[in-house]
């Protein structure tokens, strides 16, 4: 085995019943196309940090996902997107939130990491330093999507708030309408093996529909929804992140393999069905170790995922019973 790719979509309520053929389809396809990008790079023998960025930037550019273009809204009608990435090998992490108008956020998390001396930036002023490094930007309108938006006017109806003026007109991409369950999940992540042996895990979002006030979740929190480490393993997750900011669930996973030897599936079951489930969060992660590794768990019906590596074909999966 020379290299791994895995790769989750989000975690959610998602059953058969829920997912037309097509939109089924849909997100296999998708997910095959982003597990292709990034195992490309990595069977050229790029690094783990570039196939994580790269499969994360396919899922970004597609509105399937809550991530990049067709994020979910925020309670006052915007695209705040977080993204985080960490390389495995050094330790070394990137991280941003509160993004409106850099295109991938992910390579933003990236170029923070590579070229400031900093590891998480927000906001207006973290674009500020997207626009010196060239990074492209895009009007916020890019990210707007009417699926989103309808679930939006769901969401605030049911919570008994206002809703917003509207702010940009909406895309009408087809690919959008496929979108399941619009309002819940989405967010998109990556965990790879390279052929050097370096390990780095990446997180992007868009968060979850009508948050407030300037929320983040756990996806840019490094150690909460993010988290790399050659000597652990390297952690992606989705669902509720208030409860995996609590539980630093990434971290979490990654000391246990460190410190207990205890092994990648054993670990991620824990905190997953374990700890996350006792504290009454929903989601799940995906994982891998140094040696090609890898495992996930989710405590919800269904999480979108796949994995690629050099001596394997590729899987992708959608449903709880499947392997
Ligand atoms: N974990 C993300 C957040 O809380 C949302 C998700 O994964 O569905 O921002």
């Amino acid at each position: 085995m020379k290299w791994v790719l895995v790769l989750h979509g989000g975690a959610g309520g998602i059953t058969r019943a829920d997912l037309t053929a097509e939109q089924d389809q849909a997100y296999r396809a998708a997910l095959a196309l982003a597990a292709g990008a990034g195992g490309a790079i990595l069977e050229r023998g790029g690094t783990a940090v570039a196939a994580v960025e790269t499969a994360i930037c396919v899922l970004e550019d597609d509105p399937l996902f809550n991530a990049g273009r067709g994020a979910v809204f925020t309670a006052d009608g915007r695209n705040e997107l977080d993204a985080a990435i960490m390389d495995g090998a050094t330790l070394n992490a990137g991280a941003v939130a509160g993004i409106t108008r850099t295109r991938n956020p992910i390579s933003l998390a990236r170029t923070v990491m590579e070229r400031s001396p900093h590891v998480m930036l927000i906001g207006e002023r973290a674009e500020d330093f997207a626009v010196t490094q060239g990074l492209e930007r895009v009007a916020p309108e890019y990210f707007f999507t009417e699926r989103r938006w309808t679930a939006l006017a769901a969401h605030l109806k049911r919570e008994g708030l206002p809703m917003p003026a509207r702010l940009v007109h909406g895309i009408q991409d087809p690919r959008a309408r496929l979108a399941h369950d619009e309002g819940k999940h989405g967010t998109v992540g990556a965990v790879a093996r390279d052929g050097d042996g370096n390990i780095a895990a990446g997180t992007s979002t868009g968060g979850i529909t009508g948050k407030q006030w300037g929320r983040v979740g756990d996806s840019p929190i490094i150690g909460a929804g993010t988290y790399a480490s050659n000597a652990a393993c390297a952690v992606s997750a989705t669902g509720a992140g208030e409860y995996f900011i609590r539980l630093s669930v990434a971290r979490t996973i990654g000391a246990m393999v460190e410190m207990t030897g205890l092994p990648l599936q054993a670990a991620v079951d824990t905190v997953v069905q374990g700890q996350l489930t006792t504290l009454g969060g929903h989601g799940g992660v995906i994982a891998l170790t140094a040696d090609g590794g890898y495992a996930w768990s989710f405590n919800t019906t269904g999480m979108y995922r796949a994995a690629i590596a050099s001596d394997r074909p590729l899987t992708v999966a959608i449903y709880k019973d499947e392997p």
